[in-house]
């Protein structure tokens, strides 16, 4: 028995088996595996999405090769074990780069697709589903269907965003867009209130790349990055770190309030000027928490969860400052606080998490009740104005919540497949 565990490492379950696959064929046989199965790409959801208590992960990042490119289109069609930083490496040196990444490129693009992911640009672009042409589903019976817009569309909407539950994607066709070099021309600016920070929102449409970093010590402020690629004429030769990281040298617990606080002061006045302007590689911009393998380990045994919801435009503020002071008065405290804001671009996928609204993302150190009551407030605040929380970080969200977020659930569960289900599905659709 083999234990797999998601990147937050909670919750715990070792009662699961996981059989690596290697070759496209062998997945044929995998109507006669015994009990529930679900695929796996390369662990990095946060929560329970990833993981089957009591039955067996498919893990197919093995089978990764590339299929096709088409220069005329731009179309790139990869086996759906590739990962994100396999493409890259492809496609940069001829001009091109992904349609949306999310903050790692260390993701499979079965695993992309499953949760919709989105990234710096969803205002621009929509999400990685918005851009994927067609996919071949693998259902446990054996069968192979293609699917996109027009094919098979129905299962194509269900997939997209469909955690892993209506088949193993097992090959990929994805739009991707030019680009000029590796080089991104960014800018951080310093705000102090979420005031600040819808202003300079609003003064960004100019920017294809946004987010904001918040500091959980002095709620409200934080630093705004935004960012394009800059122009041929500065751009420089493309080197590949594809897996090339640092490894996390402790393997012990470094995060406690105190280490928090100091790295969110640390962190926010690191930058003297309001503004800095500089030209960077695309990886620290859009990348910055892959440079160092496992520093998800700096949690210690218990793991963290990371939260994340989505609200919509109308008064997002005062609830921002409702949600923050539930999140201050508990005294709890987050390393990574990501605030950004979606645009209108509506996912293909049924149950995409992405909506048009203002997105945050915190991470918590796992220490039992006093946090889990947290949240479940924070999910009643987030539900009563019209928002949803974000099911590939998820590790908690009740019944309740989930079905009131995701209304469209029980249209989706007619296209799961019989043999595959997760804990976190079990978990959220619990009678
Ligand atoms: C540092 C970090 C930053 C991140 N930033 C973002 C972000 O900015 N935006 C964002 O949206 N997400 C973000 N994520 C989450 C991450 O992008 C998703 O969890 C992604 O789905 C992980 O892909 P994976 O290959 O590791 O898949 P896994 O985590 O192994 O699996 C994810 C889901 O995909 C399913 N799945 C995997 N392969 C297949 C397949 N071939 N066919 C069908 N289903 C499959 C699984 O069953 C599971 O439900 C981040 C994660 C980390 C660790």
């Amino acid at each position: 028995m083999e234990t797999t565990l998601s990147f937050g490492n909670y919750p715990k379950q070792s009662n699961q088996n996981l059989i690596k696959y290697f070759w496209y064929n062998d997945l044929q046989n995998i109507g006669e595996i015994k009990g529930d199965i679900l695929p796996y790409g390369l662990g990095k959801s946060y929560g329970d999405s990833c993981l089957i208590d009591g039955g067996t992960l498919l893990d197919i990042s093995g089978i990764n090769k590339f299929i096709n490119y088409d220069e005329e289109t731009g179309i790139l069609t990869c086996y759906a074990g590739a990962t994100l930083a396999d493409c890259i490496d492809f496609l940069l040196p001829r001009g091109r780069f992904l349609p949306v990444t999310p903050g790692t490129k260390y993701v499979t693009l079965g695993g992309a697709i499953a949760n919709d992911v989105h990234g710096k640009n969803h205002h621009k672009a929509g999400t990685f589903g918005c851009h994927v042409t067609e996919l071949e589903l693998l259902r446990s019976d054996g069968t192979l269907l293609q699917c996109s817009k027009t094919i098979n569309s129905e299962l194509f909407a269900a997939t997209i965003g469909g955690l892993g539950l209506t088949g193993i994607i097992t090959k990929v066709s994805f739009q991707t867009v030019e680009c000029p070099g590796p080089i991104i021309e960014s800018e951080s600016i310093k705000f102090r209130t979420f005031e600040e920070f819808f202003d300079i929102t609003q003064n960004s449409e100019n920017y294809n790349y946004t987010v904001a970093w918040v500091d959980t010590s002095v709620p409200g402020r934080g630093l705004y990055n935004r960012g394009n690629f800059a122009p041929k004429s500065r751009q420089k030769p493309y080197k590949s770190t594809n897996g090339k990281m640092l490894p996390f040298p402790l393997n012990m617990e470094l995060i406690n309030p105190l280490t928090v606080k100091a790295f969110n002061t640390l962190y926010y006045n690191k930058q003297l000027s309001r503004i800095k302007k500089a030209d960077v590689s695309f990886e620290p911009f859009f990348y910055p928490l892959d440079a160092v393998d496992g520093w998800n380990k700096a949690y210690g045994k218990k793991g963290f969860v990371q939260y994340q919801f989505v609200i919509p435009f109308d008064n997002y503020i005062n609830v921002l400052k409702e949600i923050f002071n539930l999140i201050t008065r508990s005294k709890l405290s987050s390393f990574l606080t990501v605030l950004k804001t979606f645009g209108n671009i509506k996912s293909p996928g049924m149950m995409s998490f992405p909506r048009e609204g203002v997105t945050l993302a915190i991470d918590f150190k796992m220490i039992g009740d006093a946090l889990l009551k947290i949240l479940d407030e924070s999910d009643n605040i987030v539900n009563s104005v019209g928002g949803v929380v974000y099911p590939c970080k998820d590790a908690r969200m009740s019944p309740e919540n989930f079905k009131a977020f995701y209304p469209q659930w029980t249209d989706f569960a007619k296209y799961i497949d019989p043999k595959f289900s997760s804990s976190f599905w079990k978990r959220v659709t619990k009678e």
